[in-house]
């Protein structure tokens, strides 16, 4: 076992046979519908879970001060949104520029900035992903449809118990004068990670 990786965010063996042996008894006694419960998975997933995390890089966008902050000094930054994760692991944000994209994964087990983004996805934790994301980066992306120009730099960061990364993605154009709490809703689970950039406005959208 390497010393990196314990401590993750998988839960240990026998708690998920535990949860696993809990739903199937009250799938089977008609008290939950396995697709709510798959629902709320999803919600946790790609909603609940990287609210704070897009706070933050709403945050950042808006804020110069706050932004310098969060890159020197990423956990003292985030604590001041009383944002806390409980494994005392060390953060680092990871800022993509114009020059520069960066690429989160773990590619030993599934490490991952849960205080920020709740659960890490399903994909993030595959074997495909792991693989390929070093191998390949470009590649991992373009399958989520993020093409990244050949004039910028592609880092890939691997994540381990004791140092986790978030993407801070790039301001999307033609938000000036956005408000923090709208531009919260451009900033994705997938683009804290890395796959993708942050969304753009709608052409038509009321915002
Ligand atoms: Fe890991």
């Amino acid at each position: 076992m390497t010393k990196d990786h314990h401590g993750d965010t998988a839960p240990p063996y026998d708690i998920k046979l535990s949860v696993k042996a809990l739903e199937s008894l009250l799938v089977e006694k008609g008290l939950v519908d396995p697709e709510a419960v798959d629902a709320l998975i999803e919600l946790f997933q790609n909603d609940i879970g990287p609210s704070n995390g897009k706070r933050v890089v709403a945050r950042a966008w808006v804020d110069g001060g706050f932004k310098r902050w969060l890159l020197d000094d990423p956990n003292a930054a985030i604590a001041s949104m009383r944002y806390v994760g409980s494994q005392g692991e060390q953060l680092r944000v990871l800022e993509n520029t114009a020059d520069v994209h960066n690429l989160v994964v773990c590619t030993l087990c599934s490490c991952y900035p849960w205080p920020l983004l709740g659960l890490p996805p399903v994909w993030y934790k595959s074997p495909p992903y792991r693989a390929q994301a070093v191998a390949d980066p470009r590649g991992v992306m373009r399958q989520f449809g993020t093409e990244i120009g050949e004039e910028k730099e592609v880092r890939v960061w691997d994540s381990t118990s004791e140092m986790r990364y978030l993407v801070l993605p790039q301001r999307p154009p033609d938000t000036e004068g956005w408000r923090e709490e709208e531009l919260q809703n451009l900033v994705t689970r997938n683009s804290m990670i890395g796959v993708e950039d942050a969304q753009r406005p709608a052409k038509t959208g009321t915002s």
